[in-house]
């Protein structure tokens, strides 16, 4: 059976909420019989991006609030 999981793949500080973050991969790992096959990335988020979103303050790209701003670029 195929595994699903969010793995980070960048950390840098981001002056919005004032501590590290992380920008994370959401990977598809294949099933113990296709083990040569290499994991399928699927999406990416900030591992604060859901509170920063809903915070009703205009703060980044992964917050989907502004998309001129990446803290991990
Ligand atoms: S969503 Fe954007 S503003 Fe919020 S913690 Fe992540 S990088 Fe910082």
């Amino acid at each position: 059976m195929a595994i699903k999981i969010w793995q980070p793949i960048k950390i840098c500080y981001c002056h919005h909420v004032g501590e590290n973050v992380s920008l994370e991969a959401e990977l598809i790992y294949p099933a113990e019989w296709l083990p040569d096959q290499n994991p399928r990335i699927i999406g990416h988020r900030c591992s604060r991006g859901m509170e920063c979103s809903l915070a009703g303050k205009v703060s980044c790209l992964w917050a989907g609030t502004n998309p001129t701003v990446d803290p991990f670029s």
